[in-house]
């Protein structure tokens, strides 16, 4: 009995040996294999990169990684690719061809927008060792990581068609963080047809700008959204005075030889009433007194002759206010007229800072990075750039701001929801006065701000009847939906 015992015994460790053998001997290979694969990773990656240029091993890496996706905050992809049996047949699909396509831009004819900052990212893949090397053995490509942005793709959608015929841009940002939620240029293109149309798209005699993404490239005269700058300057000088600041206008202002008028006489202004009405009498009484290098900083400081975003192409704002401006260029420039050129995002930076208790933040429009898993590689902070106001200035800004939307000019941005703030702009971009953009901008709610939207219609005539009431339109679409 014992020795039979005994004997099972034996046979039972002599199986359990050989397991551990045979696994030993298979753990052993895969090691090899591994350790292969490794140094042969190293080499072949080491010749390539001597061989080609930076750029051109992210091309040629299509052989190893599917180009990764674009996709919203709320997780839809607005670009991804379509893999073909080699790199070479895949196809890179937009699904909702021109909706995101000043943000995406395109791989068709060289790349731009979110697909030229992030080819690299998007042909690289963070997914583990293991599930590399198990996709190389199958002979598979592996995913290359995502873009994840900031952009709400409902809101996205809802201001797009809000736009309607217009050309030109909505701007929609979280005011606290600088998050972009929402950024719609018009006319657009459809990134899918790229190469099939780009003849036309590039062409002389398309004068349109299709490929331009007017939110960030697009340069307006800035109209009277500027006397919010104005009155920055002025509060700024006189820390003890503006709330006395008195004007008496009869519908027009002369100083030397150039006349500025306003829509009507407004009667006698104070800075709320003058904002309200937006009277180019009262702002050029203002802005006469300013001293005009301080000015010029100013306007500095709030981003003009900067690169406001580092993940899309984007055009710089310029003014040419120095100590050495002339009387005629400053009288223009405090109303919003003269030389001064200023981006949509821009213009929703300003506004934001004044939501954000006068902190300017950094805008973004990409979140975080992640592998094909969703794991995240690589997050965006949030990031201050100034405090550009005291609580006091900002007080009394909201209260010009919230005037001009409650009895001044813009009643056409009120919501039955909350509280708007905002200043509309009609922009002379040509010598004759019929020929205007119209501008509005604004943030909601003014007492406990989320979002900051800058609305520019290009000749789209006047601001408060034309502009004002989209930017009304996208908070209670907010409300609404929440
Ligand atoms: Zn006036």
């Amino acid at each position: 009995m014992k020795s039979n015992e005994e004997k099972e015994q034996r046979k039972k460790r002599l199986n359990e040996n050989k397991h551990i053998i045979t696994v030993g001997v298979i753990l052993g290979l895969l090691l090899g294999a591994m350790l292969g694969y490794f140094v042969w990773f190293m080499v072949s990656e080491r010749q390539e990169t001597m061989a080609r240029t930076e750029n051109n091993r992210y091309d040629s890496a299509g052989t190893r990684v599917i180009r990764g996706d674009i996709i919203t905050s709320d997780r839809v992809a607005i670009a991804y690719t379509q893999p073909g049996s080699t790199a070479d047949e895949d196809v890179r699909v937009y699904p909702f061809h021109e909706l995101f396509a000043p943000i995406s831009g395109y791989t068709a004819m060289g790349r731009t927008g979110l697909e030229g900052a992030y080819h690299r990212t998007m042909m690289t893949t963070s997914l583990n060792f293991m599930e590399v090397f198990r996709n190389d053995l199958l002979n598979q490509r592996s995913m290359g990581d995502r873009v994840v942005m900031t952009i709400d793709s409902d809101l996205q959608y809802y201001c797009y068609t809000l736009l309607g015929e217009y050309n030109g841009s909505i701007t929609v940002v979280d005011a606290e963080t600088g998050r972009i939620l929402a950024m719609v240029s018009k006319p657009t293109f459809d990134p899918n047809l790229v190469k099939e149309q780009w003849s036309e798209l590039v062409s002389e005699d398309n004068k349109s700008g299709n490929l331009l993404n007017r939110s960030t490239q697009g340069l307006y005269s800035p109209g009277s959204t500027f006397k919010i700058v104005t009155a920055i300057e002025y509060m700024r000088e006189n820390p003890e005075t503006y709330r006395d600041f008195s004007y008496t206008c009869n519908g027009s202002i002369t100083i030397g030889d150039h006349t500025v008028h306003c829509e009507g006489a407004h009667g006698t202004v104070n800075m709320e009433s003058a904002m309200a009405y937006s009277c180019n009498g009262a702002f050029v009484t203002m802005g006469m007194t300013l001293d005009r290098g301080k000015y010029g900083e100013l306007i500095k400081e709030l981003g003009f002759g900067s690169k406001l975003i580092d993940e899309l192409p984007s055009s710089k704002s310029t003014s040419t206010i120095n100590r050495g401006t002339d009387d005629f260029e400053m009288m223009q420039t405090v109303f919003g007229q003269g030389q001064t050129m200023e981006s949509p995002l821009q213009n929703v930076m300003i506004t934001a800072m004044i939501a954000n208790k006068g902190v300017m933040m950094k805008p973004f429009i990409v979140d975080h990075l992640e592998d094909a898993n969703g794991i995240v590689t690589e997050r965006t902070e949030p990031r201050e750039l100034k405090q550009i106001l005291t609580a006091e200035q900002v007080d009394y800004l909201n209260q010009l701001l919230t005037a001009t939307v409650n009895y001044g000019t813009s009643p056409q941005a009120q919501s039955p929801y909350c509280q708007v703030a905002g200043k509309s702009g009609t922009a002379q971009y040509s010598s004759s006065l019929e020929r205007t953009h119209a501008w509005f901008t604004a943030y909601a709610p003014a007492e406990d701000t989320t979002i900051a939207i800058t609305i520019m219609l290009e000749q789209g005539g006047h601001g408060s009847p034309n502009a004002a009431p989209l930017a009304s339109a996208i908070v209670n679409y907010l409300y609404e939906r929440d």
